[in-house]
């Protein structure tokens, strides 16, 4: 396991309610990102994975420094993001970039392919001499599998795919360190996901990014994340390896998610429960007390209403990993796997 680059401590951010129009008095605040850690080694992906409205882009967003945390810390190569000069933080910028999840809406209609990959140059000239962008450009447009003489090209000339790897190319320009993609194909066609996901791992070899790699599905994650980060209502609720937590889940909430993904072998179809979560997930403005997936989990004691179960990270997991950190942040990790009661007959 590399060195980690990237450590990400206790972040939170909270969306301040207000009511009235003139005076905004703040009655609340939607506690989007609450209290976030984790390392990113070297070459590295992490998944994050969680249901809509859990916090994921939030984090993204806070990582590549477009909104700024209420609380806690992001740390590249030893310096803390969140504290510095907006000049240093320019530079650290450069280095942790993002792929948006909707190709449809993230590239400017206006512009020509050429000036949406490069446009990066326009903020950090330093990077590319002016005379130097265009063959930077088709170079990048080759580099995401296009053809570098669609530069002159508008953004709807092109499919979903082709879009997005129209974004992955401005990911690129600055030849960051470290690249945070929020859903990056959750907007395309099943029939092309797959060859984004494996774009974005070839480049990972030829390049050595790391990747913190968003999605609302585990089965996208699995294919390409070294660990996995299960968020929830603004936490993340387990984290492990890969085979960690597809194979020994242990938060109520990783079971449950996995219930729902497809396994095309039918004898483990056979050996996994199917759980139905019920409800949606709580608003952020009004988490739950105690365990915020209580009100759904079929694990559920008194204990849980009181008691916020700490998601306790070993020091040892923080990098390198080990094979016995595993952390999950249920009173009953340690217990062996509860079957939940079926469902009702109808849900409705
Ligand atoms: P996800 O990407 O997992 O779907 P988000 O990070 O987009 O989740 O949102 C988490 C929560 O924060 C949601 O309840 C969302 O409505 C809220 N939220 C996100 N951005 C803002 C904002 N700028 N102002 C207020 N609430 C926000
Ligand atoms: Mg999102």
């Amino acid at each position: 396991m590399p060195d980690a680059i990237l450590e990400v401590t206790d972040l939170v951010k909270h969306y301040p309610l207000t009511q009235g129009i003139v005076f905004k008095k703040q009655v609340g605040a939607v506690k989007a990102v609450d209290g976030v850690s984790f390392s990113l080694g070297q070459g590295e992906t992490l998944g994050i994975v969680g249901e809509s409205g859990c916090g994921k882009s939030t984090v993204a967003r806070l990582l590549v420094s477009l909104e700024r945390p209420t609380a806690g810390s992001i740390t590249y190569r030893g310096e803390d993001v969140t504290r510095l000069s907006p000049k240093a933080l320019r530079a650290v910028r450069r280095n942790i970039q993002m792929v948006f999840q909707d190709p449809y809406t993230s590239l400017n209609p206006r512009m020509t392919v050429g000036d949406i990959i490069g446009e990066p140059y326009e903020i950090h000239p330093e990077v590319a001499p002016k005379g130097d962008r265009r063959r930077r450009v088709q170079e990048l447009l080759d580099v995401v599998g296009l053809n570098p003489e669609y530069v002159n090209r508008y953004p709807h000339q092109f499919s979903g795919g082709q879009r997005q790897r129209i974004g992955i190319a401005r990911g690129l320009a600055l030849r960051p360190e470290i690249i945070v993609a929020d859903e990056p194909v959750s907007a395309l066609d099943v029939s092309v996901q797959a060859q984004v996901v494996n774009l974005l791992e070839k480049l990972q070899d030829e390049f050595g990014l790391a990747y913190v790699f968003i999605a609302h599905d585990l089965s996208i994650v699995r294919h390409i994340s070294d660990r996995v980060g299960v968020m929830y209502l603004g936490r993340i609720v387990e984290t492990g390896t890969d085979a960690q937590i597809y194979d020994h889940p242990t938060h109520p909430y990783t079971q449950a998610l996995l219930s729902a993904v497809p396994v095309p072998d039918p004898g483990a179809r056979l050996r996994r429960e199917r759980i139905i979560l019920s409800g949606d997930v709580p608003s952020p403005a009004d988490p739950p007390s105690g365990c915020r997936f209580r009100t759904r989990c079929w694990k559920a004691q008194e204990r849980c209403a009181t008691e916020v179960p700490p998601l306790h990270v070993p020091p040892e997991f923080r990098l390198p990993v080990t094979p016995a950190s595993h952390p999950s942040a249920c009173h009953f990790a340690a217990e062996k796997r509860v079957v939940p009661p079926a469902p009702p007959s109808d849900p409705k």
